[in-house]
């Protein structure tokens, strides 16, 4: 594979896309790469474009499209992305539609006058469509110059989302041999990349590696200790502000929404369990603003299109870093500072394993293998005690200049070494070993702390040497070691009815102090952390003051006109574009035009509405 080229510069072509990106989008710049893999669709090469959620991919495609002859085939995974994609495109003037088995067959042949009447630039279709003849032979006929295959890591078993029928797409090369087919994804593992350009049959193609690091994006990585209180400080750190909850089981996104919604939090529930109506109706309304948070299990995700998601939430440890990225990417897509949180424990690492290892979701060896593959990965980030934003880039494999991110808990210092973890861990092996490895964790816990309880005394624990060895330390902190320490691979858990704390092999090198062992305990956020957190979310922020009352009242007109034009509010415009609104307060169309997000089409729609808000605003000098 080549190396990232340069393409060939040529300042027309360069001009046509910026005007193109101004007049329909209202940008006034490229994101990094764009231009690069724009060039690549209009020269017809091929090209691998990986970037991570929020980058800026859907732009790679359709702003070239718009300027080429002939159409351009969007690849999409699922029609409820592709009918937002193609809504929001055209509320931009872009003449994009889509052709898929949820239409009427009126609507269908709509469609096909159009594209044979050349009024289509940008088409979307499902993978299993283009196997279908008479709609290639359609495609052939109405002039198919490039094809965009999205979120092309489906088409990989290395991927974490691999989908059999990506791999018909295998057949395109072979169906239109002279148009370009371009690939993009924010998967970057070199597996995954190799794939995708093997299965699609690649011709030379550019490969474009955009920055992995989300600036913007605030990690933590919290042990779970109280769950329902963890959590409840997340949604007070975001009151009246968007969110997404991800749990691993369906039970657990009831019993938290149910929770959650008695205590007044507007919430509603997603997964797969659910039927499709009452799916559909929970994504509309997060979509649509008509509850601030989604707690849910992976089945949630696709097709948000949402970029105001101001936190991520993970009540336990996904199962790949890729799941990860993908998830806690779906937070501040506007490019505001967003808050990602995941509760973690050692025990999520055993129970991922376990539920691998009876093949529960198995679909073939390769599979499990690469599976656990990414358990153990996972578990090594969130275990860890490097910099989050830090580790995240290495495993996608770039490389990380800077000392200190200023945004994740390692970082901010919100966690720190026990310093004298070998003696900590000592403590706790030797008190499982003296119990005759025969207890469960909540005993374990109880002898360490040194409680008089009848549990303990009628068995003669309180004369054990280990009685009272970490008196002063709570409950959760004792558990969080414990759980640090299975997950260090000195300590495991049984798998019976009741489970027992037993030591490994490895722990004899602990109780001979010849092991390294490290451990970390979270410490009290102080002022000055805050204070970093502030700055550093200020200088994330382009959009610096912005007047918040006039910010309230465009939010309240634009869920107006969403409301009335039956789509979500972002398709009207993004907060980051009402933010700017808000900051500049235009009061002529020609100003207004200036602004982020606010392309031509746009600007006729709204432009008036929104400049007499901004007159009729002038709120007393703030
Ligand atoms: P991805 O598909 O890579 O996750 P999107 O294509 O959805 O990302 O883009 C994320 C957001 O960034 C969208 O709101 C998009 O309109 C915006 N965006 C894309 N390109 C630019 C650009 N050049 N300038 C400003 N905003 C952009
Ligand atoms: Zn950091």
């Amino acid at each position: 594979m080549p190396a990232l080229g340069t393409p060939d510069y040529n300042p027309s072509v360069r001009d046509r896309l910026l005007g193109v990106i101004s007049k329909t989008w209202g940008y006034s710049s490229f994101r990094p790469l764009q231009e690069e893999a724009m060039t690549a669709v209009l020269t017809g090469r091929d090209s691998v474009v990986i970037m991570p959620t929020g980058g800026g991919k859907s732009l790679c495609y359709a702003a070239p499209a718009l300027l080429a002859d002939g159409v351009t085939v969007v690849v999409s995974p699922l029609i409820s992305l592709m009918k937002d994609q193609v809504d929001a495109l055209r509320a931009n003037g872009a003449p994009a539609a889509m052709m898929n088995s949820s239409q009427s067959s009126t609507a269908q042949h709509a469609v096909e006058r159009e594209l044979l009447a050349g009024r289509i630039k940008l088409l979307f279709a499902s993978p299993e469509r283009l196997m279908v003849p008479s709609f290639r032979a359609l495609l052939q006929q109405a002039g198919a110059r490039s094809f965009a295959v999205d979120e092309a890591h489906c088409i990989s078993h290395w991927g974490h989302d691999f989908r059999p029928e990506y791999r018909q797409l295998g057949a395109l090369r072979e169906h239109f041999p002279t148009a370009s087919i371009h690939a993009y994804t924010a998967t970057a593992t070199r597996q995954v990349r190799r794939d995708i350009v093997e299965q699609l049959a690649l011709r030379d193609p550019l490969l474009l590696v955009g920055d992995f690091d989300r600036a913007n994006l605030v990690y933590r990585i919290l042990p779970r200790r109280d769950e329902w209180k963890q959590v409840v400080e997340v949604l007070e750190r975001h009151r009246g502000e968007s969110g997404i909850i991800y749990c691993i089981r369906r039970k657990d996104v009831d019993a938290l929404a149910a929770q959650l919604a008695k205590r007044g939090y507007s919430v509603r529930a997603y997964h797969a369990g659910m039927t499709s109506e009452e799916r559909h109706a929970a994504q509309e309304d997060f979509a649509k603003e008509r509850c601030d948070v989604v707690v849910a299990t992976v089945a949630f995700g696709m097709g948000i299109d949402r970029s105001n998601v101001r936190f991520v939430l993970h009540t336990a440890m996904p199962k790949s870093i890729e799941h990860y990225q993908q998830e806690t990417g779906r937070a501040g897509r506007d490019g505001l500072e967003a808050e990602c949180v995941l509760l973690y424990s050692a025990a999520d690492v055993v129970a991922w394993k376990s539920m691998l290892g009876r093949g529960e979701e198995a679909v073939d060896a390769t599979y499990v293998e690469s599976a656990m593959r990414h358990v153990v990965d996972i578990d090594r980030y969130c275990s860890g005690t490097a910099c989050r934003h830090r580790a995240l880039v290495e495993y996608f494999g770039q490389p990380w200049t800077s000392e200190s991110c200023g945004a994740c808990d390692v970082c901010l210092g919100e966690t720190e070494e026990v310093t004298d973890a070998l003696t900590v861990a000592q403590k706790i092996l030797s008190c499982v070993y003296r119990l005759g490895q025969s207890f469960g964790i909540g005993h374990v816990i109880s002898v360490l702390r040194g409680e008089d309880i009848d549990r303990i005394r009628d068995r003669g624990h309180d004369r054990l040497s280990t009685y009272a060895l970490m008196k002063g330390a709570s409950k959760n902190e004792i558990r969080d070691l414990i759980w640090q320490l299975v997950g260090q691979g000195y300590l495991e858990q049984t798998e019976s009815e009741y489970p027992v704390l037993r030591l490994t092999p490895a722990a004899r090198s602990v109780l001979r102090g010849e092991a390294e062992v490290r451990l970390r305990q979270p410490i009290a956020p102080t002022k000055k952390v805050d204070d970093r957190r502030k700055r550093r979310a200020a200088s994330a922020t382009l959009d610096g003051n912005y007047d918040a009352a006039l910010f309230d009242v465009l939010r309240k007109w634009r869920r107006a006109e969403a409301d009335e034009r039956g789509v979500p509010p972002y398709i009207i415009f993004s907060d980051r574009t009402l933010r700017d609104i808000a900051r500049v307060r235009p009061e002529t169309l020609t100003q207004l035009r200036e602004v982020y997000g606010i392309g031509d089409a746009k600007l006729e729609a709204f432009g008036a509405a929104v400049v007499e808000i901004v007159k009729g605003n002038e709120l007393p000098s703030l």
